[in-house]
């Protein structure tokens, strides 16, 4: 029996086969082909080639639109090595006078031009080095499979095992047998962690001997206790077998009715559900929260690598409400921040782009105008069917604020002339998860109805951890709880309401320090709604209050993970918290 360890992105037990994905590699295969095949051959070239080109030009057209001139030239370089001429006649040469099968060829001949550019000095050379691997991969993987560029593809329950894992992986293999994941790299507050444990995938991370499960028939996935075995023995694997049958009732047993949403002494503390998809929504008990606190839009376009037009965003938001029964949802506009807009591109060469670091939020929705009206239009359209709120993300100047209101007006003039009906009452909160914008708080407060504080990229920007790196705990740093207590002053002084829709809302540790501090309200996955109801309804407010000096006073994240583990152990249960 042997065991690796790794670190757990989202809980639970699961034991299967591996599915072993490598995005961008495929078996060449080193086959000869007969004479009258190489017609053939060279036309399944041809045909390869033009999906690609396809592809790319889509592609190009994206980042034209949403991005600029100089990033769409970088496409432009992808197609001129997609059809060099010099490439392909080498390719037909190979293919005709050594009559290896066109897929080698390609890969052979494309192979000997990477070489010779990454041997080179000159840094425009080194840049299209990129561009040749980039597009060998992209033909390559049309030669040896007709199907969608990136979808990975499970034919069993299995376990995804990969170096990293992208959003829209987890989104397509949640929907066809991915019972675990298991990756190299891979952060707690990555939107890939955020799906997993929507979803309820038990994943594991940061396991760095991945080569020694590939090749296992079937491995167990403890995510709980943070290991991976393989050939276990009898015992151990009738033990886990319970385990995994008890987990799998557990993830179906939806929760429902009405969980508590008020502490040990009775003041009312509110929790609200984070959300990306109709299908999530149309999963819950709508009654066991008070709304949606965050529904994050740009998933859908990262579900069908667009973004959809108007009315289909407007069906998606109405169905969503409707869902609600009444209860309040909070639509963001699209946030196209590094991860998710770089996994809609599936580039690498903009995995290695730090323009994108600052990229996303409001602010490229008010340099897109058309997209943020047509989100406007939707949104106010399907404010007929129950009450909603807009939510700013990357928020970093009141200007900013200030231009989107004027968009939105417009938009609420346009739709009265077309006699469009749309509710009046919809308020407007403001992301508080940029540096900057802990700058401008009071000034902010004046314009907008409610905070909101996404502590994954709050994190990032103030501590400078990486939502994709293995630095799991962002979420017992002290300037995280010196952030939000002066977000909550400026709040309470403006009296507008403020939540935390970030990780650490679900956090059960991190949940009492936040409350400690003022916070009342938070928006989790659903899957943590049960748990943060647990703690809340067992820790007293007055209480806990006590102890906000000394945590605003901690100047290191042991003594506060400390201190709060310890309240954690008096109030709710000893032993260590289910992190969602
Ligand atoms: C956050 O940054 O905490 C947040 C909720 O937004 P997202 O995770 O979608 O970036
Ligand atoms: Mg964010």
């Amino acid at each position: 029996m042997k065991i690796i360890k790794g670190i757990k992105i989202s809980p639970g037990i699961a034991i299967g086969p591996i599915y072993y994905f490598e995005r961008y590699k495929f078996p060449i295969p080193k086959t000869y082909i007969k004479s009258e095949e190489r017609d053939n051959e060279l036309m399944r070239l041809k045909r390869a080639t033009s999906k690609a080109a396809g592809e790319l030009s889509q592609l190009r057209e994206l980042v034209l639109d949403h991005l600029d001139e100089g990033h769409a030239r970088m496409i432009d370089a992808q197609l001129m090595a997609l059809t060099d001429e010099e490439v392909m006649k080498e390719v037909k040469k190979v293919v005709q006078e050594e009559r290896k099968n066109v897929m080698w060829a390609y890969f052979d001949v494309m192979t000997q031009y990477e070489k010779a550019l990454d041997k080179t000095l000159y840094i425009y050379h080194k840049e299209r080095y990129i561009d040749i691997r980039d597009v060998k991969k992209r033909v390559i993987h049309h030669l040896s499979a007709e199907k969608q560029y990136t979808a990975p593809d499970l034919t069993e329950p299995s376990i995804f095992v990969s170096k990293r894992i992208s959003p829209s992986d987890i989104i397509h293999i949640h929907h066809v047998n991915a019972i675990g994941i298991i990756t190299e790299i891979g952060g707690f507050d990555s939107h890939s962690g955020i799906l997993a444990r929507a979803f309820r995938i038990p994943y594991l991370s940061n396991v760095l001997e991945i080569d020694k499960i590939i090749g296992t028939e079937e491995v167990i996935l403890d995510a709980d206790e943070e290991k991976i075995i393989f050939n276990a023995n009898k015992n151990v694997m009738k033990e886990y077998e319970k385990r995994a049958r008890q987990f799998l009732i557990s993830k179906k047993k939806s929760l429902r009715g009405q969980v508590v949403h008020e502490s040990r002494d009775g003041l009312p503390f509110h929790i609200f559900m984070n959300a990306g998809f109709l299908s999530e929504v149309e999963a819950i008990e709508p009654s066991s929260i008070q709304g949606i606190g965050l529904f994050r839009t740009e998933y859908q376009c990262i579900e069908s690598n667009s973004i959809p037009d108007e009315d289909d965003q407007f069906e998606t938001y109405s169905k969503v409400i409707k869902n609600m029964n009444g209860l309040q949802v909070t639509f963001r506009t699209f946030d196209f921040g590094r991860d998710k807009f770089i996994d809609m591109l599936d580039l690498e060469m903009f995995h290695q782009d730090q323009f994108f670091d600052d990229w996303g939020g409001i602010s490229f929705c008010l340099e897109n105008p058309s997209l943020l009206t047509s989100q406007l239009r939707a949104f106010l359209r399907s404010s007929v069917h129950g009450p909603i709120q807009i939510m700013l993300p990357m928020v970093s100047s009141v200007d900013e604020v200030l231009k989107f209101k004027e968009i939105l007006r417009n938009v609420q003039i346009e739709l009265r002339e077309e006699g469009i009906a749309f509710s009046e009452k919809i308020y407007l909160g403001a992301m508080i998860e940029t540096k900057d914008v802990m700058q401008i708080l009071d000034d902010l407060a004046h314009e907008v109805d409610f905070f909101s504080i996404g502590t994954n990229d709050l994190s990032l920007y103030l501590i400078g951890s990486e939502r994709k790196s293995s630095l799991i705990k962002n979420h017992y740093h002290p300037v995280m709880f010196q952030a939000i207590s002066k977000i909550v002053e400026s709040a309470k002084r403006y009296q507008i309401p403020v939540n935390v829709c970030g990780e650490m809302g679900a956090d059960p540790y991190a949940l009492i320090g936040l409350a400690a501090i003022g916070i009342r309200a938070v928006s989790v996955s659903y899957s943590a709604v049960q748990q943060v109801a647990e703690v809340v309804g067992n820790i007293s407010i007055r209480e806990v209050e006590l102890i906000a000096d000394e945590l605003l006073s901690a100047d290191d994240t042991l003594e506060i993970y400390t201190m709060l583990k310890k309240f954690y152990d008096d109030n709710v249960k000893p032993g260590n918290a289910e992190v969602a």
